[in-house]
């Protein structure tokens, strides 16, 4: 497929309460049925991929980054935006759309996407979107999906069936799984549970971990940080050359340092400040 109308995770409290994107839509299970198809010949290629919103999830910044051949820190700089809400508890980052009347999506050409093996999972999923229910202690968020019908968008209108399941291992959205999941586990964590808020240190930690990952790899190798934990040393070789190695390990560090869970040991002889 070549685009999306924001199917970002989003947090669903329950059929009355659920946001405005996700209203009035066909509600989705796994094994659901639906009719789709998105290819060249269809008479609204590309037409989408204009004045959309995209949340990017770290793998996305990740991923597009690499495809660009820029730093972490030159894609966030370059194509995205965080828009700041007092909703928000944490940071979210947006793929920054063309300063043109068309708004198109900077990484849309003739032919289609043109950063396609590394396209968000937003773009992935459309026209599915994903509704996760408020984070309960202990209890494994079960995702709900939706279909979206836009008007703009005629590949409803193909005879391809799909479940979506299959959609999503079609897309590469199952291949990915385990490092979105990572990251959904990190903002739905219970600790959030009654308002909880993290201070600004701490947003920025999240921040530079979950998207800057070429900062954060220059931290951990720049500072003390490999010496005050206690890693294999196999760890700490993957987290020099291997970008997935190191995000997986980001979300393990989150979870230490944002809310105090054990995934981290420190070193026996440290009693320095742990925080980065
Ligand atoms: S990243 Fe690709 S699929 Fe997504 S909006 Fe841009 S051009 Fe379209
Ligand atoms: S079929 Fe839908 S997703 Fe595909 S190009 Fe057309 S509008 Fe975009």
């Amino acid at each position: 497929m070549s685009s999306s109308k924001s199917p970002t995770p989003t947090s669903t409290d329950g059929a009355d309460s659920l946001p405005e994107p996700l209203r009035g839509k066909r509600q989705l299970k796994l094994e659901s049925t639906f009719c789709f198809d998105c290819q060249p010949k269809v008479d609204c290629f590309t037409n989408c991929c204009s004045d959309v919103n995209i949340v990017l999830t770290p793998l996305d910044v990740l991923s597009l980054a690499r495809k660009a051949g820029l730093t972490t820190r030159q894609f966030l700089d370059q194509h995205t935006l965080t828009p700041i809400t007092k909703d928000l508890h944490l940071p979210v980052v947006m793929l920054k759309m063309q300063a043109t009347a068309e708004k198109r999506c900077p990484f849309v050409g003739d032919q289609g996407c043109t950063v396609y093996e590394a396209r968000p999972w937003a773009c992935r999923m459309y026209p599915v979107g994903m509704g996760l229910p408020p984070a309960r202690a202990g209890v494994p968020p079960d995702p709900t999906y939706f279909l979206f019908e836009d008007a703009f968008c005629h590949g409803h209108r193909e005879p391809r069936s799909w479940t979506v399941e299959a959609w999503q291992r079609d897309q590469g959205v199952t291949a990915r799984d385990d490092l979105e999941i990572g990251f959904r586990d990190l903002v739905g964590h219970p600790w959030f549970i009654g308002g909880r808020q993290l201070d600004p240190k701490r947003i920025e930690m999240f921040f530079m971990v979950a998207y800057d990952l070429d900062t954060f790899r220059e931290f951990l190798f720049t500072t003390t940080f490999v010496q005050r934990f206690d890693l294999e040393e196999k760890l700490v070789e993957s987290l020099r050359n291997d970008d997935h190695a190191l995000l997986r390990f980001g979300f393990r560090w989150l979870r230490f340092a944002l809310f105090g869970e054990p995934t981290v040991q420190r070193r026996a002889a440290s009693a320095e400040d742990m925080s980065p």
